[in-house]
């Protein structure tokens, strides 16, 4: 599943207050429209409509494909500080599914899910899954 809400934010630049879509988690296997907008960088991307200022929203992003059995997760590079944020891994680095994202599902792949903390990162490791997966369907059909 898809999780969502709309929050008003106040652009650093200008000041102008607008709505904007912040996405905490993509099912691209439900949203496949969703998939585009993260390779093409358009999501949780604030764009003020009064100065055309840019700024991502650093928020955890969960983007998870049923169809390829992946799931990668995209946490914002500060949270390594926090305390909160460390104990939600086991000593293996692996996230433990007490997150609110993940409880519905919990397919062996959700538990090991490839953790990130750049988008760029995020898209290029979605890019090799897909990858992965073709090259993979193709070997067992030839
Ligand atoms: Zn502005």
């Amino acid at each position: 599943m898809s999780v969502k809400k709309e929050h008003v934010l106040t652009c650093p630049n200008c000041g102008h207050q607008q709505k904007l879509m912040i996405w905490s988690a993509v099912n691209v296997t439900f949203d496949p429209a969703m998939r585009t907008k993260v390779f093409e960088g358009e999501i949780n991307l604030f764009k003020c409509e009064e100065c055309d200022h840019e700024s991502y929203i650093e928020v955890p992003f969960l983007y998870h494909d049923m169809d390829r059995k992946f799931a990668v997760h995209f946490f914002p590079k500060h949270s390594i500080k926090n305390v909160e944020f460390l104990q939600k891994f086991n000593s293996k680095g692996l996230l433990m599914t007490e997150d609110e994202n993940l409880k519905f599902e919990v397919p062996q792949y959700l538990k090991e899910v490839h953790i990130v903390f750049d988008m760029n990162d995020l898209v290029t490791y979605a890019v090799f899954r897909e990858m992965l997966y073709d090259y993979q369907n193709k070997k067992m059909t030839d």
